[in-house]
């Protein structure tokens, strides 16, 4: 059977009918329609040695001369009323990959394909369960004893009608024992390959995440009776800040939001005494990062001065850029210019199942392609049928590549 792009196509509108509804994509993990969505995985790609880890993240494998093994990987479940592709294009494009390595005899090197259980986290807010426990990153046990859904089901109970005991989940480690390479194929869920007309782009990594809370005091005083020049307005030098991030940003080729600025008192007739602003700053690069964060407290400093008030910074939460494999990222470009003609590198804003394979060491690379408006976890999530089957064909040559690249290290 040679690649068919177009079965792919078709299998996921197939699946987006039997697990989607006028709303969206129901598969949200732990739930009836998610198992239905492995199941008929499971039937789509009978013949091939199927597992079901201790995470329930579910593997089919084709053993090869030597055990070590690429991954492909992704993920069945969804958001409730969430996009088509999310997820599952790159589980139904690697169940494509491996019919059609298979057919070519067996592969110098073992293939595997995962499906991550719960990757986006929706029933308990916690995202990439069955990838950091295969990782090693799960070590929140107790915290996720505690989780409960919005029905006030217990998180241990609903996984342990799925048959996972959450005390052995992570024994889920022996999943990247032979991991040799991991390719995900994904949706970007972002505006950059459309805005620049590009159907597919290598991902770099995922950005590093920098969270603080930043509060300005001034004083409170009448709005009528205090001049201008007397003031200690906390939200002026707030102000400020807000539109140096612009600038922060720019500089060093990252991202910063300030999201949220609560003013107290909060009445028309006071000058504000607080300004309490929560900042986000993002960027693949760990020395970057440090240093728009540096000069986004420079910046408070000076600005909490001019204004005669003070600044104060907490902490809120942090990750480190996790970036992917650098000759992963040249066979993944070369690829992508082959079937598209060009490429483009870019960073992934939201985390995916590969930062967690990453992380724990496992060479990693990603391809994105393109989402229309940009949109995500909603139905309106879309790709078009030529740039799915270019990422089907683009996915398909880089497992071969990187089986070559495996076999030869
Ligand atoms: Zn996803």
């Amino acid at each position: 059977m040679p690649l068919d792009p177009k079965r792919t196509v078709a299998e996921l509108r197939e699946l987006q009918a039997l697990t989607g509804d006028a709303d969206g994509a129901q598969r949200v993990a732990w739930t009836d329609t998610w198992v239905q969505a492995q199941e008929w995985m499971a039937a789509k790609l009978d013949g091939f040695e199927l597992e079901f880890d201790e995470a329930r993240n579910q593997g089919w494998t084709l053993p090869g001369d030597s055990e070590r093994t690429l991954i492909i990987g992704g993920h069945l479940d969804s958001v409730p009323n969430g996009g088509w592709l999310d997820g599952a294009l790159n589980v139904v494009a690697g169940s494509e990959v491996l019919r059609r390595i298979a057919e070519q005899g067996r592969p110098p090197v073992t293939v595997r394909l995962v499906s991550w259980a719960d990757e986006e986290g929706a029933r308990f807010g916690r995202s990439l369960f069955g990838s950091s426990a295969a990782g090693g990153s799960m070590d929140d046990q107790d915290e996720l004893r505690e989780r409960k859904d919005a029905e006030g089901t217990p998180l241990p109970d609903a996984i342990a009608a799925h048959g996972v005991d959450l005390d052995r989940a992570t024994d889920a480690r022996r999943q990247l024992g032979n991991a040799a390479a991991y390719l995900e194929l994904h949706i970007e869920q972002g505006p950059v390959l459309e805005s620049m007309d590009l159907p597919l782009g290598v991902v770099l990594g995922t950005f590093g995440v920098e969270r603080h809370q930043v509060t300005f005091r001034g004083q409170a005083a009448h709005a009528g009776s205090t001049p201008m020049d007397q003031r200690r307005d906390a939200l002026a030098a707030a102000g400020l800040l807000a539109l140096e991030i612009y600038d922060i940003a720019e500089q060093a080729g990252g991202v910063c939001t300030m999201g949220s600025v609560v003013t107290k008192p909060g009445i028309v007739t006071s000058v504000v005494e607080t300004a309490e602003c929560l900042l986000d700053q993002r960027h693949l690069d760990a020395g970057k990062l440090a240093s728009m964060l540096e000069a986004a407290k420079n910046a408070a400093a000076r600005f909490a001065e001019e204004r005669n008030v003070e600044v104060e910074w907490e902490h809120v939460w942090n990750i480190e850029p996790i970036l992917f494999d650098d000759e992963l990222i040249e066979l993944a470009d070369e690829t992508i210019r082959e079937v598209a003609g060009t490429s483009h590198r870019l960073p992934s804003g939201p985390l995916h199942d590969a930062a967690e394979v990453s992380r724990a060491g496992v060479p990693t690379v990603m391809v994105f392609v393109q989402s229309l408006r940009g949109l995500s976890h909603t139905k309106l999530e879309d790709t078009t049928e030529e740039h799915l089957e270019l990422a089907v064909q683009a996915l398909d040559r880089l497992a071969d590549r990187t089986v070559e690249w495996v076999a030869s290290r």
